[in-house]
């Protein structure tokens, strides 16, 4: 299996620099490592430590509040979990070896073994937040028609229609190398990579602007900077 240079087809911010770092560390101790339908799955201690911070761990000044932190981490877990799935699992249906590892700030599913046409290798892609999309839908339906239950359980299932919902409208902005800027690329080609990039400089830069004016929180902004600065510098490296 090619590990060191894997494709990459999930979500994940960071994924670009951490995938290599990721499989290095595979046969590191401390590392949760499972299988699910087949597919081998890595957790990196950082994928906890950055969910528990977007899940407002710093605030957590009560033992209510450790536990819904916890639910929290259960919660995005299964969720981008579900996510990555969707991506390997389709991946593996097109005759590809299929990984996933869950790291900072997300995750990615990596595939080897073939090379996936256009439209195969944008249905891997768009497989990932659809499953989650349809995880949060399901949940939305669901949960207004379930008898009373305790005020842990009521919050979990909402933080895991939620993270489901807004993990997977998040990656599918036409953003390189989030999932929907995959898709555009498998949509327009190769020979079209400047107009998929020059979309992901100025969608990632007004978002960066947009949520940073509208919400104060600097992690998307910071996020979207760094996305947007990637993709110019491929554009001045290119003719
Ligand atoms: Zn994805």
């Amino acid at each position: 299996m090619k590990l060191q240079n894997p494709r990459r087809a999930g979500v994940g911010a960071l994924r670009m620099g951490l995938a290599s770092a990721g499989f290095r560390a595979y046969q590191r101790p401390r590392m949760i490592r499972f299988s699910i339908f087949g597919i081998p799955v890595l957790v990196q201690p950082f994928f906890w430590i950055t969910l528990a911070l977007i899940g407002g761990a710093l605030g957590a000044n009560s033992p209510d509040a450790i536990l819904r932190i916890f639910l929290f981490l259960l919660a995005g877990f299964i969720s981008i979990l579900v996510h990555e799935l969707g991506h390997a699992l389709t991946a593996r249906k097109f005759g590809a070896r299929s990984e996933i590892v869950l790291q900072a700030f997300g995750g990615y599913a990596a595939y080897s073994g073939v090379r996936l046409t256009r439209p195969q290798s944008f249905m891997v892609t768009a497989a990932g937040p659809a499953v989650q999309i349809l995880l949060g839908l399901v949940l939305m339906q669901m949960i207004p028609r379930l008898p009373q239950m305790s005020p842990f359980g009521a919050y979990f299932l909402i933080t895991l229609m939620w993270i489901s919902i807004v993990w997977a409208l998040l990656n599918l902005l036409p953003v390189l190398p989030l999932d929907g800027g995959r898709m555009l690329e498998s949509i327009l080609g190769p020979e079209r990579i400047r107009i998929t990039l020059w979309i992901t400089v100025i969608v990632a830069s007004l978002l960066a602007i947009v949520s940073w004016r509208a919400t104060g929180s600097i992690l998307l902004p910071i996020f979207m900077g760094m996305f947007a600065w990637q993709a110019w510098q491929a554009l001045r490296q290119r003719p």
